[in-house]
């Protein structure tokens, strides 16, 4: 049994509405019953604020989608760390697959990212994970090694730092690496954690898994020692579904 508490983060993308965000979160407290876990929510955002308030005194903390790493300035269209802060986020994902595919988010963006993120108090929640091609051609490795090395280089204070390996050919797919592939991917990913940091450093840092989890498959992922929690995409806008992956933590 680790000593790292389990983490399930639903990213809801761009997907959402004051109204479903209202119900949802009324809906999802009377349900849970895990206290296993931290729990988060990270909507568009839009509705920050919303689910800021609908979370008030419960156990589920906010999320965002991305950031900008500077703090302020013209840089239309971007959220800085403070205005996140303003609103209540605790977490940061970066890196997700999205923006790395259709907004070009690079190793060394993201980097940025990361330690305006950290610089803020924030929880980064950094994405990475290998294509099918990858995979295939026995090269699963040297690409998450590649990630890690550029997206985490010359971080100071990594002990917050949550990772999620998120391998590409299973997001939204439907179809799931199975408990052990993810297991030793996982196992390798903190490994590169210990050369980049240290041991010590590698046995904090919470490794999540994320790709078509769901309330079928979330145990047996959960079950597995490197596997520290969740970040669920379609699911995690499925109210019933999403308490099944929060509740198999017990
Ligand atoms: C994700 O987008 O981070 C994700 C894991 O999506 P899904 O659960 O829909 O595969």
């Amino acid at each position: 049994m680790s000593m790292r508490k389990p983490i399930i983060i639903g990213n809801w993308k761009m997907n959402g509405s004051m109204a479903f965000a209202k119900e949802f979160v009324s809906e999802l407290n009377t349900l849970i019953t895990s206290k296993a876990c931290d729990i988060a929510i990270c909507p568009p955002a839009t509705l920050l604020n919303t689910l800021a308030e609908a979370l008030k005194n419960t156990n589920i903390a906010l999320g965002a989608q991305n950031v900008h790493f500077e703090e302020k300035g013209a840089f239309t269209g971007e959220i800085s760390t403070g205005m996140l802060k303003e609103c209540g986020v605790k977490y940061v994902i970066l890196g997700h697959s999205e923006r790395r595919k259709y907004f070009a988010d690079s190793n060394a963006d993201i980097c940025k990212k990361v330690k305006s993120t950290i610089a803020a108090n924030l929880i980064p929640v950094l994405c990475v994970g290998e294509s099918l091609k990858e995979r295939e051609e026995g090269n699963t490795e040297i690409h998450l090694h590649t990630e890690l090395q550029e997206c985490l280089q010359g971080i100071q204070h990594p002990e917050n730092i949550i990772i999620a390996y998120e391998p590409l050919w299973a997001i939204g797919t439907g179809k799931t690496a199975t408990p052990q592939e993810a297991n030793e991917t996982i196992g390798f990913i903190r490994r590169e954690l210990a050369k980049i940091f240290s041991e010590e450093i590698a046995q904090k840092i919470r490794i999540l898994y994320g790709g078509s989890m769901n309330a079928q498959n979330a145990k047996s992922l959960l079950d597995m020692p490197e596997i520290d929690g969740g970040l669920i995409g379609g699911v995690s806008l499925i109210v019933k579904d999403f308490v099944s992956v929060i509740n198999s933590n017990n």
